[in-house]
């Protein structure tokens, strides 16, 4: 069966799941389409305590649902736990600002007569979603969408399906009406069928290059409205007046949470030469620190890859490069453990004509590159076809947002880890896609802003 939990520390399979019939999937459009046209009639603030209670449930559900996410995809509970107070961060952040954001705005016009912009919910969503924040990227969609008044169809990852079962039962057992999110197991054909349905009106997807461009080539066929959120490369970009103390401290964790398995994870490091080598020694020593193990264990820090597969794409990523010219600073060493561990790892010295240097590596491996100037630095982080996050450090706040302005993503952090947060607007550039989730921008993403002009 396509779907399916197979736990990535045990390798045992958990759980199968069927794929949904032509009927269930019918009936989701059916349920779907009698919820947003009652809620297209409701003002979004008659939604705003609804999802106060989904938010109440992600935080009295913590460790139930941070256990579903680990048993799918292997990340350290503690993470896992972080991620469910995420999802009820941002749904109390919506909850809260949703209706305001969404009020009727006046325009001043020359035209005769008042002229407004009210928003207006669109229809079904098709939200296609990853296993690497198997909850948290449900959220993103969810919480403004919900408010918006948009009822929701998923499709989770095929190595998710606990997740995307476990998120669907808390909405189903809160006060929101069940057909706000509808939880299917679906084929790539079935998804296009969804798409092609006239009751759907918008495709918001999470995930790989190749899956947005399948997905956004139905809805574009479909003229659907659609959000892509792809993946990344992001630089880390360490300039040559950088507190190389602070810097190291946080190289590591953005490379390696997650198991390195996010999309704005720091996976190019561009580092001046005169901080090159004790940059590369302090990586060094983090990455060997990295104790991997049980992933519900408070003692492991690194967790094991979300699958098999994962981890041998991975690991024929990395012998490429090694293949192909790249040294091998650290790792790549076998882990005697069951799990679908990989050893963090350091590659140096890619150069433009091996693969590596235009890959995104999902896993705990970072590519270090040595630059001579601010502007070396810019512009090898702008050779790339994706754009989607970044970092600078900088002695110098100002120089340091500077060079951030001049890097070709839709997001970038100055001196700070990257992080996700409900009023920061999400999303890239190039090949990582358009449109933005959080914040007002991911509110709008799917409304229908009605002028209307009355004499
Ligand atoms: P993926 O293969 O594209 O899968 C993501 C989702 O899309 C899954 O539900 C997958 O279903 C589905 N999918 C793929 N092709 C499809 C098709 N033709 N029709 C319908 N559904 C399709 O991505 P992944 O490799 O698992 O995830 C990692 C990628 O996501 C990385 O590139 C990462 O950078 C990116 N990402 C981006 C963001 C962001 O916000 N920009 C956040 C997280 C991850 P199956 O599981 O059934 O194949």
């Amino acid at each position: 069966m396509a779907y399916a939990t197979i736990n990535p520390y045990t390798n045992e399979v958990v759980k199968e799941y069927s794929n949904a019939t032509t009927g269930e999937i019918q009936d989701a459009l059916e349920k779907g389409n009698s919820l947003f046209k009652q809620m297209e009639k409701e003002p979004p603030i008659q939604r705003a305590a609804q999802l106060h209670d989904i938010a109440d449930r992600f935080r009295k559900n913590r460790d139930q649902l941070a256990k579903a996410m680990v048993t799918d995809m292997g990340k350290l509970y503690r993470e896992a736990q972080g991620e469910a107070e995420l999802c009820a961060l941002i749904a109390d952040y919506f909850a809260d600002h949703g209706a305001d954001l969404l009020a009727p705005t006046k325009i001043e016009t020359v035209a005769t007569g008042d002229a407004q912009i009210q928003k207006h919910p669109l229809g079904i969503l098709m939200m296609v979603e990853p296993w690497n924040f198997p909850m948290y990227q449900i959220m993103r969609v969810f919480a403004p969408n919900f408010m918006v008044g948009n009822p929701m169809i998923l499709k989770h990852a095929s190595n998710t399906p606990g997740s995307a079962v476990a998120f669907e039962d808390i909405i189903k057992a809160s006060s929101a009406p069940d057909a706000s999110l509808q939880n299917l197991f679906l084929s790539y054909d079935q998804v296009s069928e969804i798409i092609a349905d006239s009751r759907v009106q918008g495709v918001a997807l999470t995930g790989s290059e190749r899956g947005g461009r399948s997905v956004a080539k139905a809805a574009g066929e479909n003229l659907k409205k659609n959000t892509m959120e792809l993946g990344g490369t992001d630089a880390f970009v360490v300039l040559d007046d950088a507190d190389i103390e602070s810097v190291a401290n946080i190289a590591w964790r953005a490379r390696l949470y997650n198991a390195g398995q996010v999309c704005t994870s720091s996976k190019r490091f561009i580092v001046a030469a005169n901080v090159y080598d004790q940059f590369l020694a302090k990586l060094k020593e983090n990455f060997a620190n990295a104790k991997p193990g049980d992933p519900m264990d408070s003692q492991t820090t690194l967790a094991p890859m979300n699958s098999k597969r994962a981890k041998e794409k991975l690991q024929a990523q990395v012998d490429e490069a090694i293949a192909k010219g790249a040294t091998l600073y650290y790792g790549n060493e076998k882990i005697d453990l069951p799990g679908q561990f990989f050893q963090p790892t350091i590659l140096t010295d890619i150069h433009k004509d091996n693969p590596a240097y235009a890959e995104e590596m999902f896993g705990p491996v970072a590519q270090v590159y040595k630059v001579n100037s601010e502007q070396e630095a810019i512009d090898l982080a702008n050779d790339s076809d994706l754009g989607l996050g970044g970092i600078v450090f900088s002695g110098d706040p100002k120089r340091g947002t500077k060079v951030a302005s001049q890097i070709e993503t839709g997001m970038v952090f100055v001196n700070n880890f990257m992080t996700s947060l409900p009023d920061l607007p999400f999303g890239g550039v190039k090949n990582s896609g358009y449109g933005r989730e959080m914040s007002n921008l991911g509110l709008n993403a799917f409304v229908n802003e009605q002028l209307i002009v009355t004499a």
